[in-house]
């Protein structure tokens, strides 16, 4: 987030504009100027972008207030270019909650429209206006509602990840495993993503990159949802390792890195006086070694404040936390006392084995 700006926190949400959003007002302003647009006209033109993704950020907080209410919160809301994204904790496994979560963003959009539209009965208007491309205070209002229906409309299309494809997945989700419902979705919208992506390589180069991003999401997504449907059922206990190498905290690196060259672990577990007390990574050996060579002390790049899960904790739950929390390993306790870990590798292997046994 360090290429974003912070602009501020409502309902515990924080909202963040990222820098390429500048290159969007640049572009404007100079293709203004070469097309010798009088500067007043192209003041209105930057307020109508503003007020366009104002309204970007009052959907992001439609999907962000309706995922309040089921308890899953948001780190945040970025505003890019292409639109804004809102990154949920999780996305609700129950198809209606998801429904609700992925269509209040283009409903807000829908609610904008109206109360526009409705100043504009009163106020008068004139449709013709829109087709000459000039935006200025007569005719704010209007474009303003239009770009909130084109909004709604164009995040309505079924374009998983997009809210439409989100819709889309939780109505196929009522009646089908979630994982297939994904996999369908996904399908459908890499479709539309290609289209997009032809479509816009002829008249929008933004409609491009939203393709590209449709296609990258949906096939992640799908990749997530298929994962995560192997580790259903099962709990930590059923893929923590038991057997780990172990290495005493005093010690110097060498003795570190001569168990990670003789070894296929790639995460170690810190001892001290027989008692487990911190992980230590091949990456926190690597930048070890890095800033302070081979005699460097165990204990200077150890991790002691280990992420903790127990036993009979649900593996996806565990593993959707350890992803959440960027934690590649965690200390596996069972009653209070360290049983064992559970790493990334771990986990990833125990996906490949439950997916090589299934038949789908
Ligand atoms: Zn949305």
């Amino acid at each position: 987030m360090k290429l974003s700006l912070y602009l501020g926190t409502y309902k515990r949400v924080k909202v963040f504009i990222h820098w390429t959003f500048s290159l969007l007002l640049l572009w404007i302003i100079i293709s203004n100027l070469r097309a010798n647009t009088p500067v007043e006209d192209i003041l209105w033109t930057l307020l109508f972008v503003f007020g366009l993704f104002f309204c970007v950020i009052l959907h992001e907080f439609g999907h962000a207030l309706a995922a309040q209410k089921y308890g899953i919160n948001t780190k945040d809301i970025t505003l890019l270019p292409i639109g804004g994204l809102a990154r949920l904790e999780k996305i609700p496994e129950e198809p209606k909650q998801e429904l609700w979560v992925a269509i209040a963003g283009p409903l807000v959009n829908i609610g904008i429209f109206v109360i526009l539209s409705i100043i504009l009965a009163f106020t008068g208007y004139d449709l013709e206006r829109l087709e000459n491309l000039n935006i200025n205070g007569s005719t704010m209002i209007l474009y303003l509602a239009s770009a909130n229906l084109i909004l709604a409309l164009f995040n309505m299309l079924p374009a998983f990840p997009m809210d439409g494809g989100r819709v889309l997945r939780a109505f196929l989700a009522i009646r089908l495993p979630r994982a297939k419902a994904t996999r369908i979705a996904g399908s459908i919208g890499q479709l539309l993503a290609i289209a997009f992506v032809f479509y816009g390589l002829f008249n929008n180069p933004i409609l491009v990159l939203i393709g590209i991003f449709i296609f990258l999401g949906a096939a992640a997504e799908v990749n997530h949802t298929s994962q995560a449907s192997f580790l259903k059922g099962f709990k930590v206990k059923d893929a923590m390792m038991l057997k780990f190498q172990i290495l005493a905290y005093d010690a110097p690196l060498s003795k570190a890195t001569e168990k990670l060259l003789d070894s296929q672990a790639t995460h170690f577990v810190v001892v001290k006086d027989d008692v487990a007390v911190g992980t230590l990574s091949k990456d926190q050996i690597i930048q070890g070694l890095k800033e302070g060579g081979s005699n460097l002390k165990i204990e200077e790049v150890t991790d002691f404040n280990p992420f903790k899960i127990e036993t009979e904790e649900s593996l996806e739950e565990a593993w959707r936390n350890m992803m959440t929390k960027q934690r590649k390993v965690a200390f596996v306790i069972e009653n209070g006392h360290f049983l064992g870990i559970l790493d990334q590798e771990n986990i990833t292997e125990f996906i490949l084995v439950k997916s090589a046994l299934s038949n789908d």
